[in-house]
């Protein structure tokens, strides 16, 4: 951590900074230069508030250096997190996984149908919501138990695996027979007392952004899965609210990138809650993939001008195949593939 002084600290007030640091653990080197001090606060202090210090007088500024997470920090694994599953397939390896599938488990004719196109275009996780986080209480709120019967069925049948949205600690125990990945919806970000009891689990997690939650905050909510010893966190990014109206969300392309610097976890992009726009998902996954995503959450629908969520932001299945042979045009260039 630096701490720089205010050109008029005095030195009685920089003797203050510096007791307040070494009662907190840190050691200190001091730098004075012509006019101003510096200190260079060196500890791994890590619950550490650098508000306590810039109410001191005398400071002027604060800045940490080291990331308020551990586990979840690139340095913790520097060579990169793949998420293995008992079938073979990699999270976080040279292949792009594509996970497709409807907004919402709708019923058995609906979700096998979605599924057989989906697989047979490519996809190798097959993603359906049978707990719905609806932002009205008066819309489809899932099937329920019902709905993640039916994905564990339709996921078998077609050779995929099955990722489906826990929405409270209650729902853990019913789903982890029947889902091979865990979703933590964005409105669920940051609900630490799921998180937490989704660290004592054996079983991948994937970890979505909150619609306005900076991406250090993201990387926090992964510590808390991670430091109850469950590793296998995968993170997505699934738009941001900010002031452009045009589209649902905007999904921030950037946070692929970022997350790949600041963390060792596989970063995923779902266009299709990143848009909300049926005509603007394969633009953006097609961006997602030149950007370095190591995965993909993509609504598909069979007819969704019928869909009972989200209707509007799902593929048509061929829709969702052209896509994906655009994306195997795209992967090599950059040096992944997709199945
Ligand atoms: C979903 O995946 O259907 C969903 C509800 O996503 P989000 O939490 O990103 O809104
Ligand atoms: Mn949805």
């Amino acid at each position: 951590m630096i701490v720089a002084m205010q050109d008029s600290a005095t030195e009685e007030q920089i003797q203050q900074v510096i007791e307040h640091l070494v009662r907190m653990g840190f050691s200190v080197h001091r730098t004075t230069g012509a006019v101003q001090t510096v200190l260079a606060a060196v500890g791994a202090r890590i619950d550490f508030d650098t508000r306590n210090l810039m109410v001191l007088s005398g400071v002027q500024e604060v800045h940490r250096i080291s990331a308020p997470y551990k586990l979840a920090g690139r340095s913790f694994r520097p060579q990169g997190t793949v998420v293995e599953f008992a079938n073979g397939l990699k999270i976080g390896g040279t292949e792009v996984v594509v996970m497709a599938g409807p907004c919402s488990v709708e019923s058995r004719e609906q979700l096998f149908t979605v599924a057989e196109q989906v697989a047979a275009a490519g996809a190798r996780v097959l993603r359906g919501g049978a707990f719905k986080p609806r932002s009205s209480p008066y819309t489809f709120q899932g099937m329920g138990l019902a709905g993640l019967k039916l994905l564990r069925e339709a996921g078998d049948r077609f050779g995929l695996l099955v990722i489906s949205e826990v929405m409270e600690i209650s729902q853990i125990e019913m789903m982890v027979p029947y889902v091979d990945i865990l979703q933590v919806g964005a409105r669920n970000m940051q609900n630490f007392n799921l998180l937490r009891e989704l660290g004592k689990i054996k079983k991948p997690v994937l970890l979505k952004r909150g619609i306005a939650a900076t991406l250090e905050e993201l990387l926090l909510s992964a510590e808390y899965i991670m430091s109850g010893g469950n590793y296998d966190v995968i993170l997505c990014e699934r738009g941001i609210r900010t002031f452009e109206t045009y589209t649902r969300n905007t999904l921030d392309i950037s946070a692929i990138p970022i997350i790949k610097k600041l963390s060792h976890l596989p970063m995923t992009s779902d266009p299709s809650h990143g848009t909300g726009l049926r005509d603007k998902v394969a633009p953006m996954a097609r961006a997602s993939v030149a950007a370095g995503a190591d995965a993909l959450l993509i609504e598909v629908h069979h007819d969704p001008d019928k869909a009972l969520s989200d209707g509007a932001q799902s593929l048509f299945p061929d829709q969702f195949a052209k896509l994906m042979d655009e994306l195997r045009l795209i992967a090599p260039v950059v040096g992944r593939e997709i199945a």
